[in-house]
């Protein structure tokens, strides 16, 4: 048997500390290209479209507004918006679109959702070869937000009817971006969700009981859909909400750190 020196193997020891440089250089190199961290003032063709259509938006304060402005840009720098019933994806389609997953948010100082990257637009319902159905909206973990503008726009349009669209699919994304291992992680406190789910759980079981609830039963379809479909409620009806069930109402104000009806009374989102 041959003995060797340490120093035989310095040269491999060179190699790979040298590697191991390389591979954290690239890493840091690739998130500093991510065009979301660089703030800048909202364009005033998306400016415009929150002003015209968007609710949330015009409820706010004013510092609250700039700061909603400069979080909209940033997500539609960050993202690509890609039609598929469309020749192309206009101002108001971009600006909506990232305002709702503002919205959602925008308790978070610096939530991004950065795991998705490729937002799909279809003008209607589609077929998802996937699963086989008519869709009006999905999100997958391979980083791919799916909306139908039509069902999209009727979400904002009728704006207290709890149901919407574009908040029900970035409620998904929340909570897979919450999930997924990245910059973005964990940022839920885990004692918020842990009471939501609890809440949750007795409230689905009464709706698939039969029982008369405040949230449609789709909401019992799983715990997912029951987060998404609170989500909607939320910020759609939060008066009624609250009302109907003051503790998890309660919670989800801690879980997404805002509270819609403090928000329009000119508190700040942040703490509220
Ligand atoms: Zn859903």
């Amino acid at each position: 048997m041959e003995e060797y020196e340490w120093e035989d193997w310095l040269p491999f020891l060179i190699l790979m500390v040298a590697s191991v440089i390389y591979l954290g250089k690239s890493a840091l190199g690739l998130s500093s290209h991510r065009k979301r961290h660089n703030f800048r003032p909202l364009e005033q063709e998306y400016k415009k479209e929150l002003e015209e259509h968007f609710l949330y938006y015009q409820n706010l304060s004013s510092t609250n507004k700039r700061k909603f402005e400069t979080r909209v840009q940033a997500f539609i720098d960050g993202n690509d918006f890609i039609p598929r019933s469309y020749t192309h994806v206009n101002a108001e389609m971009k600006a909506l679109i990232a305002g709702s997953a503002i919205q959602l948010t925008f308790g978070f100082e610096h939530l991004n959702l950065e795991h998705f990257r490729k937002i799909l637009i279809y003008k209607d319902n589609y077929y998802s070869t996937i699963t086989r159905k008519y869709h009006q909206g999905e999100v997958n973990a391979r980083g791919l937000i799916v909306l139908s503008w039509n069902n999209f726009v009727e979400g904002y349009e009728v704006h207290d009817d709890g149901r919407n669209l574009g908040l029900h699919e970035m409620a998904h994304a929340l909570r897979l971006e919450n999930a997924i291992n990245n910059d973005e992680y964990d940022f839920i406190d885990d004692a918020h969700i842990n009471k939501f789910e609890l809440l949750a759980k007795a409230e689905m079981e009464r709706i698939q009981m039969g029982a008369d609830s405040f949230f449609r039963k789709y909401g019992a379809a799983n715990r997912h859909e029951f987060f998404a479909v609170a989500v909607e409620n939320f910020f759609e009806r939060p008066n009624e909400f609250k009302e109907y069930h003051l503790e998890l109402y309660h919670t989800m104000t801690l879980l997404l750190k805002q509270d819609p009806i403090r928000l329009f009374q000119g508190y700040n989102s942040v703490p509220f």
